[in-house]
């Protein structure tokens, strides 16, 4: 795909427009000179910075090659999502970082792959052990970051870009913070019962995310205080992200945490699993076996907290936007151009933009009927099966 020209109806503006690209980019964006059909809609490819595993695959799991990552990156694709974060959790420090040397390698090997994987997310040794905190991961195994854990993640991972969930309770995380926004990496806090101070000083030592609000925190919390009401009471400190599959944050919490954080400071993410793009059963995460039941909700067979989601992104959008009783285009942009800004990448549908962008038919109703992808890098099979023909791409990715 050198250049393309497609019509639909802007996402954000909701007017009917032009779009044309040339070698990856946009190129323009004019009103459409004759209305294309009703329900036939353009916005820019999600960004999922969470994501453990995808149809099937668990990125846990060692000695993964280029096959399996190319089965999750074409899974979360047909949902909408060109570029992610594969995100390792808590193990023994040299099998994490033995395991991050591999992916990386693997990835290499494949443009596609290096399309979609855009980066990591670390998430874990560095967390709470505290009972509740710790949710799926191995509270045994929490470390607190010392400077050359991060100088080792930096050489690894060279100058992709990384994310790392930490919690800034654990002794020494304030200079890691210091240290890692100092290599370029960005932090966020999670898995954590700091005090308001505590995530002050996080803050301002260069934090500025908070891992999947609302999880990763016991079920019965201290009504006078809590991890909750802490970050809330410091309105867009900390961008929070959100899984908005109506299981990890119930709906009222989920419209609370909207109304407290300014517009850009709340993003979507699916922490998703193997089962995520797959069928119900029983999927690994790490040493973990889980089961996802037809609810889609992910247990530890035993016992009551979840682990990680089995959603979809595209799913998710239409999810928060039933949650917040709000158009789907409303909800579009907060799994799409805001998580995008938090990683200081670009996004959104405007010219010198990367022509990365989801093609959607709803129907009458407002339900997702059709997406299909244009851009990035992809060798596989995009669906766009019953799309109309200004919808019909000669190549809708760049097959090198
Ligand atoms: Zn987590």
């Amino acid at each position: 795909m050198k250049t393309g020209e497609i019509r639909g109806w802007h996402y954000a503006t909701r007017e009917p427009m032009r779009l044309c690209w040339r070698d990856g980019r946009i190129t323009s964006l004019a009103p459409a000179p004759a209305p294309p059909a009703p329900g036939l809609w353009l916005a820019p490819a999600l960004v999922d910075l969470q994501v453990n595993g995808y149809a099937g695959v668990d990125f846990q799991q060692d000695g993964l090659g280029p096959a399996d990552l190319l089965a999750a990156v074409r899974g979360l694709r047909a949902a909408g999502c060109t570029r992610f974060l594969l995100t390792l959790i808590t193990d023994e420090w040299p099998r994490l970082t033995a395991r991050l040397r591999h992916l990386r390698a693997a990835r290499s090997r494949s443009l596609e792959l290096q399309s979609a994987i855009a980066g990591w997310h670390i998430e874990g040794p560095f967390l709470s052990a505290e009972p509740g905190f710790h949710g799926a991961h191995d509270p045994s195994l929490m470390l607190d970051p010392r400077p050359r854990h991060l100088r080792e993640l930096r050489a690894i991972t060279a100058g992709d870009p990384l994310l790392v969930t930490l919690a800034p309770e654990r002794r020494g995380a304030l200079e890691a913070i210091r240290l890692a926004a100092s290599l370029g990496m960005k932090v966020s806090l999670g898995h954590t019962n700091a005090s308001a101070e505590r995530l002050r000083a996080a803050s301002a030592a260069g934090a500025t995310g908070f891992t999947h609000l609302g999880n990763a925190c016991p079920r019965e919390l201290d009504r006078h205080d809590n991890i909750l009401w802490r970050v809330l009471d410091a309105p867009g400190r900390l961008t929070t992200s959100l899984i908005p599959d109506r299981i990890h944050v119930s709906p009222p919490l989920f419209r609370l945490v909207h109304r407290a954080q300014p517009e850009g400071a709340v993003y979507y993410t699916t922490d998703a699993m193997a089962a995520a793009g797959a069928p119900p059963g029983r999927y690994p995460l790490g040493r973990l076996e889980l089961e996802v039941g037809a609810d889609q909700i992910v247990r530890v067979p035993g016992q009551t907290h979840f682990a990680g989601s089995a959603l979809r992104p595209s799913d998710g959008v239409f999810r928060a936007a039933e949650m917040l009783r709000c158009d789907w285009q409303d909800a579009w942009r907060r799994f799409s151009e805001t998580p995008a800004r938090f990683m200081g990448w670009e996004s959104g549908l405007a010219p010198g933009r990367p022509a990365h962008f989801c093609a959607l038919r709803l129907t009458e109703a407002g339900r997702l009927a059709e997406l299909s992808v244009v851009g990035g890098v992809s060798c596989g099979r995009v669906p766009r099966r019953g799309l109309p023909a200004e919808f019909e791409f000669p190549n809708s990715g760049l097959c090198p």
